[in-house]
């Protein structure tokens, strides 16, 4: 049988982390659902545990040292995986982007990994060893206009991970992430909505026309693919993997 392991997910109250904590509870593991929304995670963490999954609920902003040390601190057990997955949109034009939502999306998706890594590495170190993931994007990688917040967070976090791979190779310790294109989570249902109505179009032309056209293979990345990524990442085979991105986008890079 496969190690079992502590494993805590940042924003698990919706879409991706909800679909990972959900699947990693499956599988057997320890799984610490985590959220800025606290009723979202006690939601997610409830539903898991009604279906008989080992799990907990613990209410966490990734922008605040305090709450990361007042959550981390009422953990029976250390932290084993993190996967740094909380995240959220803002699209405008440069010209027209509040500097305060500019902030915040550097805050939470670049600010928020370097805040939960530093608080979780010294129980790595001592047990030496670890695995932590970030959930990037193809955005990670290539840019789209009005994402300037989100795109310049996410090529940061790969810049991040690079580092702390360096920091952390004298111990059996990996940091690496995960880039998909699209997944139909709430955060992207938000934007087809946006743009239907931005370019005056129903929401199925949105998807194919403007959404899934830069994919060759034209579909949205499933939750199962990115869960599936992330188990081999935790596994022996991954050991030497670190300061990695894993694309998961149909292509799109190809061009
Ligand atoms: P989502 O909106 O469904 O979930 C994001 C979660 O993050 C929410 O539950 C929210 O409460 C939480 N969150 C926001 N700010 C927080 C904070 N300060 N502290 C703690 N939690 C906070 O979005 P999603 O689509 O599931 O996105 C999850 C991750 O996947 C993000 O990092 C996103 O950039 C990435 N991603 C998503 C897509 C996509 O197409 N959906 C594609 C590539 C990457």
């Amino acid at each position: 049988m496969d190690k079992l392991y502590s494993i805590l997910i940042t924003g698990a109250g919706s879409g991706v982390g909800q679909g990972m904590a959900e699947a990693f509870a499956l599988d057997g593991h320890s799984v610490i659902v985590s959220d800025l929304d606290s009723a979202a995670a006690e939601r997610v963490a409830g539903a898991i545990q009604r279906e008989g999954g080992r799990t907990r609920s613990l209410a966490l902003d990734v922008t605040s040292d305090e709450s990361i040390d007042r959550g981390l601190g009422t953990l029976q057990e250390p932290v084993d995986v993190l996967i740094n997955n909380a995240g959220l949109q803002y699209v405008a034009p440069l010209e027209s982007f509040p500097q305060p939502e500019w902030n915040q999306l550097i805050d939470v998706m670049l600010g928020g990994a370097c805040r939960m890594t530093r608080a979780v590495l010294p129980g790595m170190r001592r047990k030496e060893w670890g695995r932590v993931i970030n959930i990037g994007s193809i955005h990670a990688l290539v840019a789209s206009p009005y994402k300037s917040a989100y795109i310049a967070a996410k090529h940061g976090l790969l810049g991040f991970s690079k580092t702390i791979a360096l920091e952390t190779a004298d111990t059996d310790i990996t940091i690496n992430s995960i880039c998909p294109s699209y997944v139909r989570t709430p955060l992207v249902e938000k934007q087809i909505r946006a743009l239907a109505l931005e370019h005056d179009l129903p929401e199925d032309r949105v998807v194919s026309e403007i959404m899934l056209k830069p994919m060759p293979k034209g579909s949205f990345i499933t939750i199962d693919e990115i869960v599936g990524t992330a188990r081999f990442l935790i596994s022996p085979a991954a050991r030497n993997i670190t300061g990695h991105e894993i694309v998961l986008d149909g292509g799109w890079t190809c061009r």
